[in-house]
């Protein structure tokens, strides 16, 4: 059975976000990373995620693999498409929303897409067009100061009109809140005015699910990964998607378990504490040891003997001060380099080692660890905590158990509850 659900996201751990949501509502998902090959095999899943990094790239580049994993998704048999942007709208006054949608729409030759970024439970919720993180405007939220992507207007009709050559429509609360058929009423109705996009209000998930049922045949949805909430249901429906017991079941991975941590996120350090009481734990020093082949060569070192069904824990993470005095001595974008740099090695030498079942804290962490590893693509398994699923990592090297986290997800026992059978 082909794919039913093609998304593009416009970037890793947002791919990561919509894929456990996918999972959740019974959808068997594979996150591939960056648009796969044309030969590439098609994995045998529900829905396939392109993951790209195009969400700050420059307008051109982000449409070119856009829609370069759109032909993909095509061939690959897909009938519905997803493009997956931030529940923040992250993008700037040329783009990328605007544009990549609009070449989207261009090419599937269909007119008209919702726009929909509301995540109630992670407190985005859109009202009048305007989108709330928690209980203030998006540009009143630190959003307004981001260092890429500065937000500082919040009336998505106006940002998304900036950014596309079509213009935007709104189907409000009033009757959002109408259910199914009067927002699928008042699409079509936008459509025929010549609008292009709907930004569509949404509050809960209750919202969601019925905006995801009027997007029934529609051929492109964008949004968030809140929005895809509804859209498992209309394929059970339609008959397309058995009921699935276990979306996302993994296979046991036999092999020796391990965490790296170069996140200094304050949830990181926290879990780092709370691990360090139970499980063998390694402090890399690289204001002592500047040299990353040489802190990699320590903590492989330090890990031989130690490793089996218990987890071994090696970290960078450091408190601000301890940060700010390696960036100081070697500059940040260097700092940064050298330690990951160390911890791809690490990963590497960790899974020749017989390392099978792997936790990475940190998102620029994990790209550094995935990109030296060779894993082209994640099969999606069950939350360790919210955001955060394992998955089964194939690509170039043996198969794997990965979790990637972002630093400051996860409770503050994460590294101990992730091993727990
Ligand atoms: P997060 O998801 O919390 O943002 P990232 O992995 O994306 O985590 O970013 C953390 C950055 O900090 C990485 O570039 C990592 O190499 C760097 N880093 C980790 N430990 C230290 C340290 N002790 N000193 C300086 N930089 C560090």
């Amino acid at each position: 059975m082909p794919p039913i659900l093609g998304c593009i996201a416009d970037d890793f751990t947002g791919a990561t976000d919509l894929a456990s949501m996918l999972v959740r509502n019974g959808m068997r998902t594979v996150q591939v990373i960056g648009v796969p090959a044309a030969l590439a095999p098609i994995p045998d899943a529900d829905a396939i995620i392109v993951a790209l990094k195009s969400r700050t790239a420059p307008v051109r580049q982000a449409v070119c693999e856009s829609l370069a994993a759109l032909a993909w998704l095509k061939a690959a048999g897909c009938q519905q498409f997803f493009f997956k942007y931030c529940s923040t709208f992250d993008s700037t006054a040329e783009g990328n929303i605007g544009p990549v949608a609009d070449a989207l729409v261009e090419t599937l030759g269909c007119g008209f897409a919702l726009a929909c970024p509301a995540f109630p439970v992670n407190g985005r919720s859109v009202y009048m067009g305007h989108l709330f993180v928690g209980s203030v405007l998006l540009n009143e939220s630190g959003m307004e100061k981001h260092p890429l992507t500065p937000m500082t207007d919040a009336n998505l009709i106006r940002v998304l009109g900036r950014q596309s050559t079509g213009t935007v429509g709104l189907v409000p609360y009033t009757t959002v809140d109408q259910g199914a058929v009067a927002i699928r009423r008042a699409m079509i109705g936008l459509k025929e005015q010549g609008r292009r996009y709907a930004i569509v209000d949404a509050t809960s998930d209750t919202h969601l699910r019925a905006i995801g049922e009027a997007a029934e045949g529609h051929a492109l949805i964008t949004g968030g990964s809140g929005i895809a909430i509804g859209l498992p249901e209309n394929y059970r429906r339609q008959g397309k998607l058995a009921i699935q017991a276990a979306p996302g079941a993994l296979p046991d991975i036999p092999g020796h378990c391990a965490v790296l941590a170069g996140s200094c996120s304050r949830a990181t350090l926290f879990q780092i504490g709370r691990a360090r009481e139970t499980i063998p734990t390694l402090q890399l020093d690289a204001l002592a040891t500047q040299d990353a082949a040489a802190l990699a060569q320590q903590a492989l070192a330090w890990a031989d003997g130690k490793l089996g069904a218990v987890p071994v824990l090696i970290a960078a993470s450091a408190a601000p001060e301890q940060v700010e005095a390696l960036q100081a001595k070697l500059g940040r974008d260097a700092a940064g380099l050298l330690i990951e740099t160390a911890f791809a090695t690490i990963a590497e030498g960790l899974i020749a080692r017989g390392v099978r079942q792997l936790v990475v804290a940190g998102g620029e962490t994990s790209g550094a660890v995935v990109t030296k590893l060779g894993v082209q693509s994640l099969r999606i398994g069950a939350e360790i905590d919210p955001g955060v699923p394992w998955t089964l990592a194939e690509g170039s090297g043996p198969t794997l158990k990965l979790a990637l986290k972002s630093g400051n997800f996860g409770a503050p026992d994460f590294f101990l509850k992730a091993f727990e059978p």
